[in-house]
């Protein structure tokens, strides 16, 4: 059976709304056989294919003039094995869902970043990381996949089959050829102690590496234009379940951190000199406690829009680059209604991790919707760029392959992979032309 397709002109745009694309068609394959027949057919046009995830990217990664291939109806569960801790999945599968299927089996993955929309394959390939010193990021999870390549044929990789294809494709950008399924490592499933508090930067900052070393999952979010930090700590506890109760889980995570911050964003995007005003509504948070399973802590609701660029630095220099991103906004004058994050992970041995082979610390900086973010993010990429700073693949950011490519010690391993897989470069798109070299 062929697979569900689109020819009618049809236009794609990312969940931000910031990249929209004009692809020759758009597929929706349910099964393996059709996507080897999507990329054979492209093949012998000479055109070329994008996978597409749930577009939670804001760079133009996913976007295509060729064929796109949607892989929402590719999302089942195809194996779970409970002593060998392992779920394998088909690649189209957002990480909400996987969740809800390990849950009541006892397994869990074992950090995931602050959403989780995200398909599985979409979140690895750009390196997608949660907040952990002592855990990478969520590729480092994957222990198999099984990639379609260039000419419709399937290739199975591992650290024993194929390693060398394996090592480089767990962040593969989507480069490499259709990832379509991949075999994770999770963990027994686990709740989660979360305290949230707002604090003053300069205290956080003066102990950080006690409060990340300290706890399992530390991260802060320091508020612009004020002094304060909102800061998240969560830690695995043996507790039972103490939820905060329906109405102020409501509260917490639709009405504040989405109804009425939204409402503020929108206040300060057409009265932009209420912006340091309403700041200081937004860190007037007060303190939370409670145990929750360990992946509704992680993610949460994202309802309100924007657009955001982030930098992984070495985690040594962490607490430094912060402090000058603050020093640039406040001797700028840039206004600014979302806060910064301030995250970290574990190393890892997958060359284009943002981080690979260095303990890692990540600065996130957002717009809200319809705003200016240019000079902004790149007053920050200026700053990042003393710290030999890796954009997040799938976060907006100025770079080309010219700097990018001194700053990944294995980069010329990627290339060699991708030169192999994909010598004629059907895979590619005008993102990684930019960040990877024609
Ligand atoms: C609200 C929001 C919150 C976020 N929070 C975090 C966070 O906490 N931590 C973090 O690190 N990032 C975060 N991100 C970024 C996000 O995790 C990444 O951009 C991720 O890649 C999005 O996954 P996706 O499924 O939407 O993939 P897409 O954006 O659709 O695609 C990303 C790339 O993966 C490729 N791809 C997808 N599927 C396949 C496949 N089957 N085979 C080959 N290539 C494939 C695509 O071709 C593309 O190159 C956030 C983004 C948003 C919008």
């Amino acid at each position: 059976m062929r697979s569900r397709t689109d020819v009618s002109w049809p236009t794609w745009s990312n969940w931000a709304g910031n990249q929209t694309a004009r692809p020759l068609a758009v597929h929706r394959p349910e099964t393996e056989e059709q996507i080897v027949a999507i990329v054979k057919d492209a093949a012998a046009r000479g055109t070329r294919v994008k996978v597409v995830g749930s577009g939670h990217s804001f760079t133009d990664i996913a976007c295509t003039d060729g064929h796109l291939v949607d892989l929402s109806g590719y999302g089942r569960v195809l194996a779970i094995d409970p002593n060998g801790l392992t779920v394998t999945v088909q690649a189209g599968m957002r990480l909400e869902h996987l969740n809800r299927a390990l849950d009541p089996r006892g397994l869990a993955m074992p950090n995931l970043g602050d959403i989780a929309y995200q398909t599985v394959a979409g979140a690895t390939s750009t390196a997608t990381h949660g907040t952990g010193a002592r855990l990478p990021g969520l590729a480092a999870q994957i222990v198999a996949m099984r990639l379609i390549l260039a000419d419709g044929s399937a290739l199975d990789c591992s650290t024993v089959e194929e390693p060398e294809v394996f090592h480089a494709a767990r962040v593969g950008l989507g480069a490499l050829g259709v990832v379509s399924t991949v075999t994770l490592q999770v963990v027994p499933a686990f709740n989660l102690h979360v305290v949230e508090e707002p604090l003053p930067l300069g205290e956080v900052l003066a102990d950080l590496d006690a409060r990340v070393d300290g706890n399992d999952h530390f991260e802060l979010f320091w508020v612009p234009h004020t002094d304060l930090a909102l800061t998240k700590a969560n830690n695995r506890t043996t507790e039972p379940i103490d939820r905060r109760g329906r109405a102020k889980e409501w509260v917490d995570d639709r009405l504040m951190e989405n109804y009425a911050f939204g409402a503020l964003c929108r206040l300060g995007r057409r009265r932009p000199g209420w912006i340091p005003h309403l700041a200081r509504a937004l860190a007037a948070s007060g303190r939370a406690s409670y145990v929750d399973e360990s992946y509704r802590v992680f993610a949460s609701p994202r309802l309100v829009r924007f657009y955001e660029m982030e930098y992984a630095v070495p985690r040594a220099a962490g607490a430094e680059a912060l402090q000058r991103v603050r020093r640039f906004i406040e001797d700028s004058g840039l206004l600014v209604s979302f806060p910064v994050e301030f995250r970290f992970t574990a190393p890892d041995d997958i060359p284009l991790s943002t981080a690979s082979g260095r303990e890692s610390c990540y600065i996130a900086v957002h717009v809200f919707e319809g705003m200016e973010h240019r000079p902004y993010f790149e007053g920050v990429e200026r700053i990042m760029h003393d710290y030999e700073g890796r954009p997040h693949w799938g976060k907006l950011h100025f770079q080309d392959w010219s700097t990018l490519s001194r700053r990944y010690p294995e980069w010329d391993r990627f290339v060699a992979v991708r030169d192999r897989l994909d010598p004629d470069r059907r895979f590619t798109n005008a993102y990684l032309d930019r960040v990877l070299g024609p």
